[in-house]
Order: structure tokens, then sequence, then C-alpha cells
């Protein structure tokens, strides 16, 4: 008997471009929903986005509401979901930076209402995937939620945010290449379920930014374009794969431990590029591709040291080493490194 099923969850409209802020209601308006939209925002994207948001809505006819929020936290999340509860708002409308949309999507997951992704930075995937995740003491809270419905990212607001959060978002992308050796060998060694156009989007995905590496610049807006339209791609990747595996493996356990244990923990997506050229090597050793993570990640001005990325040595080897601890993904890590192992691993690609 045949009992094989998948359910696809994918945004119904992706917006990229220039100026495209302006279709923020259109795109919403195409999807027939009922109620009034929630508008959560924070300080700058308020500025930069969030207000012509809102005053676009009211122009539109609707009645929207507003929650500004200072900080991911889950307290912010339960500011949101105590407005989104109410009956006449209709759905959520993250506009922000990856912290804001990862609460409007924890928010909307709660109340069960929809959400709508307009990015004010394109610091990471989850501006466009179903996962959120929030900091909660030293430990981070990870929720699988539902994508958003649809993604207005304005590359002319995009291409002004702080160049960093761009070089995290396309460090964030070139990880996907080990997240996806991760995959394939969690797949041989643990029967885990394998996505073979999920592994080859995600995979291609990366291969489009390193190729695309030489365009990527500051205050670019074809990088924006660039960097974006490669976060979508990768948060479609994993909405068919309906898990985060296409761009999340050893590497992201790295830099989870590191959220937990660094003093001053940083980008998401550096720390997962340095994470990365150090799983690359552990799969494929010395002669492996650890290099051309490493020079990809350099020709952006990503961080590809413990240095780089503000950490000390001992730290980065706490972190790899205790990396497999963080949740039950099976990846390179296996069932924990050696110090000795961690320590040769990080000296060879001289991340320390
Ligand atoms: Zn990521």
């Amino acid at each position: 008997m045949f009992e094989k099923s998948t359910w696809i969850r994918l945004p119904r409209n992706v917006v990229v471009g220039h100026g495209v802020l302006d279709d923020t209601v259109a795109a919403v308006e195409e999807l027939h929903l009922a109620g009034d939209p929630l508008v959560v925002t924070s300080p700058t994207p308020a500025e930069v986005a969030g207000d012509r948001v809102v005053e676009a809505f009211a122009d539109a006819g609707l009645d929207p509401q507003v929650v500004r929020i200072e900080e991911a936290t889950f307290g912010a999340v339960e500011d949101v979901i105590e407005v989104a509860a109410d009956g006449d708002v209709g759905y959520l409308v993250g506009v922000g930076g990856g912290k804001v949309i990862d609460v409007t999507k924890m928010a909307a997951e709660d109340v069960d209402k929809g959400f709508v992704s307009v990015p004010t930075a394109a610091s990471h995937d989850g501006i466009v995937s179903a996962r959120a995740s929030i900091p909660e003491g030293d430990t981070r809270h990870s929720v699988a939620a539902e994508p958003p419905l649809a993604v207005v990212a304005d590359t002319e607001i995009l291409a002004d945010a702080p160049w960093e959060l761009t070089t995290a978002g396309c460090a964030d992308i070139i990880s996907n290449f080990t997240a996806v050796r991760d995959w394939e060998l969690a797949h041989r060694l643990k029967n885990v379920e394998y996505h073979e156009y999920a592994g080859a989007l995600s995979r291609m995905t990366a291969e489009m930014l390193v190729e695309n590496a030489d365009s990527i610049r500051p205050e670019l807006e074809e990088s924006a374009w660039i960097v974006t339209k490669a976060l979508v791609s990768s948060g479609v990747a994993m909405s068919i794969a309906g898990s985060s595996r296409p761009a999340s493996g050893a590497e992201h356990l790295f830099s989870h431990q590191l959220d937990r244990i660094a003093p001053n923990p940083t980008y998401h997506g550096h720390q997962v590029g340095v994470g990365s050229i150090m799983t690359e090597y552990l799969h494929s050793g010395p002669k492996g591709q650890w290099r051309d993570i490493r020079d990809a990640l350099a020709s952006i001005d990503a961080p590809t040291t413990a240095d780089e990325l503000g950490l000390d040595s001992e730290t980065v080897i706490e972190a790899l080493t205790t990396a497999h601890e963080i949740r039950d993904r099976y990846t390179i890590l296996g069932d924990g490194m050696s110090e000795e192992a961690a320590r040769e691993a990080a000296r060879v690609t001289g991340v320390i």
C-alpha cells in the first residue's frame, strides 16, 4: 500500500525589488485576509519602513494596530500576543530586522493567525522561513512556525541597512554548503529523511552567492537584491523539506552554542560562517573545500577567524566540543569532538 504524503507550505506572494514597500498593501490584499493588520516593528525599522506601512494600511481603509518592541524577548512576544489576540486583528505584519520578524512569527503562531514578513535587513534566512528562535536566559527557544503568507523585501531599504547585517545574511547562505552535507550524512547514517530537490536548491543557492561574491559590495542595491533572492530560495528549500535541515547543520549548532557561552555573541550569520569553515574541514579533510568557504566569506568582508568574531580560542574550542548537545540533530559532530581534534580543526583552518 502506498502511504507517502507531503504538505508543502510556501509564502503566497514574494515581492522583492526597488521601492516595493509601496506594494505591501497590494501584496496583502491579494491574500483575501479578513480583519485588520497588527504591525509589529521596532524603533529604527519604524522610521525607515514601519510608519509608512501603517499609513498605507490606514489609507486603504483598514484600522491597523501597532506594537513597537525594543528587544527580541519572550516578554516582547507576550506583548504582541496580547494585542494579536484581539478579535479585530486578522493577521500580523512584521516590519524590521530578523528579531522583529522572529517575534512576529512566534506571536502569530501562538494566536493561530497568519503573518507577513517585511524585512528591513537581509541578515538571516529567518525572514522567509518557518523557523523562529528567541533567546531565553542562556538558551535559545526555537519553534517551528508557519512560513510567512507574503514577503515584501524592498532592496532600497535593505541596501541602507548596516553592512554587517548584509554580510551576515550572505554568510548564513554560504553555510548551506555544510548544512546540506550534514543532512546527507544524517540520511546515510541515521536514515533521516532527505529531500533531493530541497537539498539541491539549498546548495545551488549557496553556489550562486559565492559566484556573485564580487558584486556584493556596501551601498550597492544590487547586493541587497542578490542576498535577498538567496535568502528567499533558502527559505523555500526549508519549506519544501518541512525542516530547517537544508540550511542548518553543525555550523548552526556551533553558533547556537556560542550564543550561550560567549561573553559577547555576535551576528548569527557571522558565527555560522566561521563554523562552516571548520565543519567543512571535518567533512572533507585538509584538502577539502574549507578554503573556498573561507575565501568566499573573506571576499564579502565576513569574519573568518575567532579574532574577527571577537572571541578567544578557548570559547571556540568549548563551543565545538559541546555543540552536539544543543539539540537532537545528527551532524558531522556526531556524539562530540575531543578537545584535541577540535583544536586541530580550528588551528588548521586558521580560525584560532
Ligand atoms: Zn541561519
